[in-house]
C-alpha cells in the first residue's frame, strides 16, 4: 500500500492527454498495484473519484467511489468502480448542475454543467468488458473522472465563475443548496 502525491491546479501533466492501456500491460502486477495504489490514495484524500494522471501517471484509468463521504456528505453511495480506457456516450439533452470539487483543486467548490444520462463503456481492472448507463451525480463524478484523463478540470466547465466558492464559505453561505440542481 502506498499513498501517491497529487498533483494540483497548475502541473502540466494534467493538461495531458492520457494514453490507453493495453491489455496485457493491465494484467501486470505493476499496473495492479498502481491500481491498489490508486485506491488507497482516493480513500485517503475522500475523493469521489480519482484519475491516473491525478498521481502523475498518464494512464487512461480512473475511479468512482463515494461511501460516507465527508467532503460530499450528501452523495448518495457509490460502490468502488474502476474504469480502463473509458468512452462516454451522451444519452440525453437534459442536464444537471453539479457543485463540484476536486484533490487537484484543493477547497474550490464550482457550479459545474453536466450531461445527465451516460452511457459508459470500459474495461474493469482486470480487462472485464463494462458497459453501463449512468444517471445524476454517478454520471457527474464519471464525466469529471474521464475529463481528466484528457487533460480537461472541473474548473474549465464552470459556467460562471461567480459560483466558486472555498469550502469552508461554501459550507458557511451555499450549505442549504443542493449539491445537485436539475433545471
Ligand atoms: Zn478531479
Amino acid at each position: 500500500m502506498a499513498i501517491l502525491k497529487v498533483a494540483r491546479l497548475g502541473h502540466p501533466i494534467l493538461r495531458e492527454v492520457s494514453r490507453p492501456v493495453a491489455p496485457e500491460e493491465l494484467s501486470t502486477p505493476e499496473v495492479q498495484g498502481f491500481i491498489d495504489d490508486l485506491v488507497d490514495t482516493m480513500r485517503e484524500y475522500d475523493g469521489a473519484g480519482l484519475a491516473a494522471p491525478q498521481v502523475h501517471n498518464p494512464v487512461r484509468i480512473c475511479l468512482i467511489e463515494v461511501d460516507g463521504n465527508p467532503r460530499y456528505p450528501d452523495f448518495p453511495q457509490i460502490p468502488l468502480t474502476c474504469l480502463v480506457n473509458p468512452e462516454i456516450t451522451f444519452l440525453t439533452d437534459q442536464q444537471l448542475r453539479v457543485w463540484e470539487g476536486c484533490l487537484s483543486v484543493p477547497d474550490l467548490r464550482g457550479l459545474v454543467p453536466r450531461c445527465a444520462k451516460i452511457r459508459v463503456v470500459a474495461t474493469d481492472r482486470h480487462g472485464e468488458g463494462i458497459d453501463f448507463v449512468a444517471e445524476g451525480i454517478f454520471a457527474a463524478i464519471v464525466q469529471h473522472e474521464c475529463d481528466h484523463l484528457d487533460g480537461n478540470l472541473f474548473v474549465d466547465r464552470v459556467q460562471d465563475t461567480k459560483t466558486l466558492s472555498f469550502i469552508k464559505e461554501f459550507q458557511r453561505y451555499r450549505a442549504d443548496e443542493p449539491h445537485v440542481v436539475t433545471d
